[in-house]
């Protein structure tokens, strides 16, 4: 089988790598959108599988290749399912995720239910008109605690402990962290699927 080139519709160097990482056993080797001139695109979506829908397609027209996208946040059920789609710019535009996070504790003052979920949706397109695009979707439940813990990780990584432990996923090894979380399922689904499909696995996509 040939060796293929799939651009991933990121600017972010360290998910370049994650992906490359979990994709060796393929022949598919991932580039980031900014080696094809493509900054971003707004994610104007209201959903995770829309904004990676828009991202990917953005992706596939600058690069003339195959685009992987993922989107992903934070989702409480007790604020509503927020900060969802906005978990980047919960607290504004330019928030930092310390922002986001003091935000979220202070939105949960007093509130009891303090269960959350991070959210992955991962989008293939094949090229930037694909009538069918291969989306997967991935969860991973924790609560939010009020003081942030651990060094590790990102976004509200302190903030989340995750269920059937105690620690935050700020405490977990990064390897570790790939593993269980939303995107480390999300990708096992995927790559679970492109193992499976003649139409993915054929070498002329
Ligand atoms: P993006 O889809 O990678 O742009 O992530 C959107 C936002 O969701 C991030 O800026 C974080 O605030 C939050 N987020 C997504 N995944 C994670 C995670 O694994 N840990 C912590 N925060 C995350």
């Amino acid at each position: 089988m040939t060796d293929r080139t799939w651009v991933l519709a990121t600017g972010n160097a360290g998910k370049v790598r994650e992906f490359n990482q979990r994709f060796a056993e393929t022949d598919v080797t991932f580039r980031a959108q900014s080696e094809f001139g493509l900054s971003g695109v707004d994610e104007t979506g209201t959903t995770f599988v829309e904004n990676a829908i828009l991202k990917a397609r953005a992706a596939a027209e600058a690069s003339g290749l195959p685009a992987l996208a993922d989107d992903s946040g934070l989702r409480v059920p007790a604020l509503g399912g927020a900060p969802g789609v906005h978990s980047a710019r919960y607290a504004g535009e330019n928030a930092s995720d310390e922002d986001n996070n003091r935000l979220l504790v202070k939105n949960l003052t007093d509130v009891e239910d303090r269960r959350a979920e991070f959210c992955c949706a991962l989008v293939l397109l094949r090229s930037p008109a694909d009538p069918l695009p291969l989306i997967v979707q991935a969860t991973w439940a924790g609560t939010i605690v009020d003081t942030p813990r651990g060094d590790g990780g990102f976004g509200y990584d302190p903030l989340f402990v995750v269920d059937g432990g105690s620690v935050t996923s700020a405490e977990l090894p990064a390897e570790t962290k790939n593993r269980l979380s939303h995107r480390g399922q999300a990708i096992d689904q995927l790559l679970a699927l492109l193992a499976e499909s003649t139409d993915l696995s054929s070498t002329d996509m």
